[in-house]
C-alpha cells in the first residue's frame, strides 16, 4: 500500500488511521507525486489552498476499485491546520470504510487513551450530550465505545476526587518469569535463564528502594499506591520477595498507603509460602492470570500452567485472605474459539474475582508468534469482548479504566472491570497520567506528573544485567527526578 501526501505532511495520524483497515503493512510513503505514477493499492491524500478556502480530497484505491471523498473549508477557520488534518482523516476514514467493508468502531480515535480524551471534555464543562455528539460527529465512534468510555470516565472522577496532588505510587519491576509465553513482547528473563542474576538484582533493587526514599524524604509526599509488577514477580522465592517488601516498608513511610498490588500472575509460581509472605508484608491485592480457562490454549501460547493449577491458586489467595483479587483474560488468542472464551468468561465469573481485565491480543513485534512465519491470527476477538463485556455488566461488574495498543486484534481495547468499590486505583494513575508513579527495578519507566499537568519520564537499564552493571550511573540519572519533583510538583 502507497500513501502519498499532496500539500500536508499529516503522515502520523492519517497513517494511524489507514492501519485501523490495512493493519501490520509497511506502507511506502510518497509526498507531492501524482497518483497515476501507482498501479499498485494507494491512498492520495491532497490538500489544496485556495484564495479564500482550502480544498481537501482524499481517493483510495484497493484492487480494482476506487474511492474518493473530498469537502472545502475556509482558510480562515479556527485552528485551520488541526482542522484540516481532522476533515481530512474523516474523509479517509469513510474511504476506507467503504472499500474495505471494515468498520473500526474508534472511528478516527486511534489514540492509547480514549477515556483520558472524555475526562478532558469533562474538565472544560462539555455535558453528556455534547460528549457523545463530538465523539460520534468529529470521530465517528460508534454508540458502545462512547457508551463504555463515558461510562470509565464517570467511575474514575469518583474515585480521583479525593486525590492529593501531593501523593504518588511506587511501581518494583521484577522482569524474571518461569519461561516466555509466546504472545509476550515485556522485558522479562526466564528465570532457567537468569537465574544467577536473581540475588544481585534484589540487592541492587533494594538499594535503589533505598535511595529513592532518602531522594524524597521530608517533601511531604505520600505513598498512596505499590504495584509489584513484570515479569512474574512470583517468579521469586518467598524469602526473596520478603527482603524486598521489607525494604519498601522500612524506607517508605505506608501510613497513608490506600492499596499494595502484588502481581503474581501465574499460577506456577505460586504457594502458600508466597502468598502468606506478601499478605504479611501488607499487600492486600494480587492479580493471577489464568488468561484462558481452555487447557489446549494454555499450552498453545506456551503458558505452562493448567486450568486446575489456576484455579487452586486462586482459592489459595482467598484462603490466605487477600482481600481483592484481579484475573486477566485475553480474547483472540490462537486456537480459542468463540464458544471457548464464553465458557473461559463463565467460569471466571463462577469464581467472583474482585476485578477482572480482559484484554484483545496484540500481537508486537517482539512475540515469538509474530515471528514465527505461517501463523496466521484470524479470530473473532470481539464477539469474545462483547460476550464478556455483556456477562460482566450483568454480574455487576463496572468498567473503570480502558486502554488500547497498537496492533490490537480488530482495533478493539482493554477494559479493567470492577465489583463497586473494588477498583484499583493504580490501574487508573498508569492509564490516565494524574499521578506520579516512581518506578523501580530493570526496565521500569518513572513518570512524573507536573502541578501543570506536564509529564515527564525516566527511564532505567532495561535488562537486569545492564540494570546491574550501570546501577551507579542509574543512580545519578535519578537526580533528574528529584529536581522535577522540588520545581514542578511541590
Ligand atoms: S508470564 Fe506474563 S510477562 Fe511472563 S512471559 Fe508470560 S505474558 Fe510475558
Amino acid at each position: 500500500m502507497t500513501l502519498i501526501f499532496s500539500g500536508n505532511d499529516f503522515k502520523y495520524e492519517l497513517e494511524s488511521v489507514v492501519k485501523l483497515f490495512i493493519p501490520a503493512t509497511l506502507f511506502d510513503i510518497h509526498f507531492d507525486i501524482k497518483p497515476e505514477y501507482f498501479s499498485n493499492d494507494f491512498c492520495f491524500i491532497r490538500r489544496k489552498k485556495g484564495k479564500k478556502e482550502t480544498y481537501l480530497y482524499t481517493v483510495c484505491k484497493i484492487d480494482t476499485k476506487t474511492y474518493k471523498k473530498s469537502q472545502s473549508i475556509l482558510n480562515s477557520s479556527h485552528n485551520y491546520d488541526g482542522e484540516c488534518e481532522m476533515i481530512l482523516a474523516r474523509l479517509l476514514f469513510n474511504c476506507l470504510t467503504a472499500l474495505t467493508g471494515e468498520s473500526a468502531k474508534w472511528g478516527i480515535l486511534t489514540g492509547v487513551r480514549p477515556v483520558k480524551r472524555v475526562n478532558k471534555m469533562l474538565d472544560s464543562g462539555m455535558s453528556k450530550q455534547d460528549i457523545e455528539k463530538e465523539l460520534s460527529e468529529k470521530f465517528l465512534c460508534e454508540k458502545s465505545k462512547i457508551d463504555i468510555a463515558y461510562k470509565t470516565a464517570i467511575t474514575q472522577r469518583r474515585l480521583l476526587k479525593d486525590m492529593s496532588g501531593k501523593s504518588f505510587s511506587l511501581y518494583i519491576s521484577i522482569p524474571f518469569c518461569p519461561s516466555r509465553c509466546s504472545y509476550c513482547s515485556f522485558v522479562s528473563q526466564s528465570v532457567e535463564s537468569s537465574i544467577n542474576l536473581i540475588p544481585e538484582y534484589i540487592d541492587r533493587l533494594c538499594d535503589e528502594i533505598a535511595y529513592t526514599a532518602d531522594m524524597i524524604l521530608g517533601k511531604g509526599l505520600t505513598l498512596d499506591t505499590i504495584y509489584f509488577g513484570g515479569g512474574t514477580p512470583t517468579s521469586l522465592e518467598a524469602n526473596q520477595l520478603e527482603k524486598i517488601m521489607k525494604a519498601i516498608s522500612r524506607h517508605f513511610d505506608l501510613s497513608a498507603l490506600r492499596e499494595y498490588t502484588v502481581e503474581a500472575g501465574r499460577a506456577d509460581t505460586i504457594t502458600r509460602e508466597k502468598l502468606e509472605v506478601i499478605k504479611f508484608c501488607g499487600a492486600d491485592r494480587v492479580s493471577i492470570n489464568p488468561q484462558t480457562m481452555n487447557d489446549s490454549v494454555l499450552k498453545a501460547i506456551g503458558r505452562r500452567h493448567t486450568v486446575k493449577q489456576f484455579v487452586e491458586s486462586f482459592k489459595l489467595a482467598k484462603e490466605v485472605g487477600f482481600k481483592s483479587i484481579n484475573t486477566d483474560l485475553i480474547a483472540g488468542l490462537p486456537t480459542d474459539t468463540v464458544e471457548s472464551f464464553k465458557n473461559t468468561t463463565e467460569e471466571i465469573i463462577a469464581l467472583e474475582p474482585e476485578n477482572v481485565t480482559v484484554h484483545t491480543l496484540s500481537i508486537k513485534r517482539a512475540a515469538d508468534l509474530n515471528r514465527s512465519s505461517g501463523t496466521v491470527i484470524d479470530n473473532p476477538a470481539e464477539q469474545m469482548v462483547d460476550y464478556a463485556s455483556q456477562r460482566l455488566i450483568e454480574r455487576g461488574y463496572n468498567p473503570y479504566y480502558l486502554y488500547r495498543q497498537k496492533n490490537m486484534l480488530e482495533n478493539l481495547e482493554n477494559i479493567g472491570w470492577s465489583k463497586p468499590n473494588k477498583e484499583s486505583l493504580y490501574n487508573i494513575y498508569i492509564m490516565e497520567e494524574n499521578q506520579s508513579i516512581i518506578a523501580l527495578g530493570a526496565g521500569a519507566s518513572t513518570k512524573l506528573v507536573a502541578k501543570d499537568g506536564n509529564l515527564k519520564r525516566i527511564f532505567n537499564y532495561k535488562f537486569p544485567l545492564e540494570y546491574i552493571k550501570h546501577f551507579d550511573l542509574m543512580l545519578e540519572k535519578k537526580n533528574e527526578a528529584k529536581e522535577f519533583i522540588e520545581q514542578n510538583i511541590l
